[in-house]
């Protein structure tokens, strides 16, 4: 099925949605995105999403181009148009095209311009992953230091996921100065002796929607919750590990490194924090 496509106010058939080659976002990396799920044909935790959006917008010194309900509008047109029952909607927001490649950001009445597309993924909630449990390994984390900001610089995790596998791995964890900080595209935590563990919210690393959601959810069900940094030897020695983010939702980890985390196998607390999650947002979905 041909996607339709939204790009700076239309709704267009993929093969008619482009943009220019002068594009900041295309000669700069100059952007910012999001990823919103979608569950039963609604978006979960949209408002975080929206609202995380504005504050990368912020801090690159960029103008938030739409409303919160004309944002909403475009998402639920997006997910209407294409028909997703379940997926994901990549939403990017670039300082636009000023006609020339100039590293000076261009004058401050330059048009951004606005992307969104679909990725249908059905059974998106059954991922037969979270059964059984991911492999991950960790590589240094050569990235910059406003990881807070969701941009589109996104080489070096590719690589990061290029390495791990080559090396027979799922996934690839960032590991700076003797601690990881997150993973390749997710938020990482381990469980010890009933502790989740988690490193604390910095520049350091991005603050996760479902890193949000999960860790209130956890609060709720009166789970005990560490906010603060450890290392790959204490994920291999931990009772549990997993990974959170919009697209795989609460996700075990069950080797790093070679070595098997607990069991071997998801562990309890994983599994019960990803049924909230999925139970819970679903209600909350828009
Ligand atoms: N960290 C990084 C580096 C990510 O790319 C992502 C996914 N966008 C996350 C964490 C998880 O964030 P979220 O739960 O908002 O998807």
């Amino acid at each position: 099925m041909t996607r339709t496509v939204y790009v700076n106010g239309d709704y267009l058939p993929e093969d008619q949605a482009k943009v220019s080659v002068f594009d900041r976002g295309f000669l700069m990396a100059d952007g910012v995105y999001e990823v919103t799920s979608v569950l039963d044909g609604r978006l979960i935790d949209f408002g975080a999403h929206r609202a995380r959006l504005k504050r990368s917008l912020a801090e690159l010194d960029m103008a938030n181009p739409l409303s919160d309900d004309d944002w909403l509008a475009i998402h639920r047109r997006m997910v209407a148009d294409n028909g997703i029952d379940q997926g994901l909607i990549y939403l990017q927001v670039t300082r636009g095209n000023p006609g020339d490649r100039d590293f000076a950001y261009p004058p401050k009445d330059t048009a951004p311009t606005v992307v969104l597309f679909t990725q249908s993924k059905p059974g998106l909630a059954d991922n037969p992953a979270a059964d059984t449990g991911i492999s991950v390994i960790s590589v240094p984390d050569l990235r910059w230091h406003r990881r807070d900001i969701k941009t589109v610089q996104l080489l070096y995790p590719s690589m990061a996921k290029m390495a791990a596998k080559a090396a027979g791995a799922d996934d690839a964890w960032f590991v700076e100065d003797g601690f990881v900080t997150e993973g390749s595209s997710n938020n990482t935590y381990i469980v010890k002796d009933g502790v989740i563990v988690t490193r604390a919210l910095s520049n350091d690393i991005l603050h996760g929607i479902t890193r949000a959601a999960v860790l209130r959810l956890a609060h709720e069900a009166q789970m005990k919750i560490e906010e603060r940094s450890f290392t790959i030897a204490e994920a291999q020695a931990a009772d549990e590990a997993f990974f959170t983010s919009a697209s795989a939702f609460v996700m075990p980890v069950v080797s790093v490194d070679g070595a098997a985390v607990g069991t071997g196998k998801p562990g309890p607390v994983a599994r019960r924090l990803r049924e909230i999650y999925l139970e819970e947002s679903r209600k909350a979905a828009v």
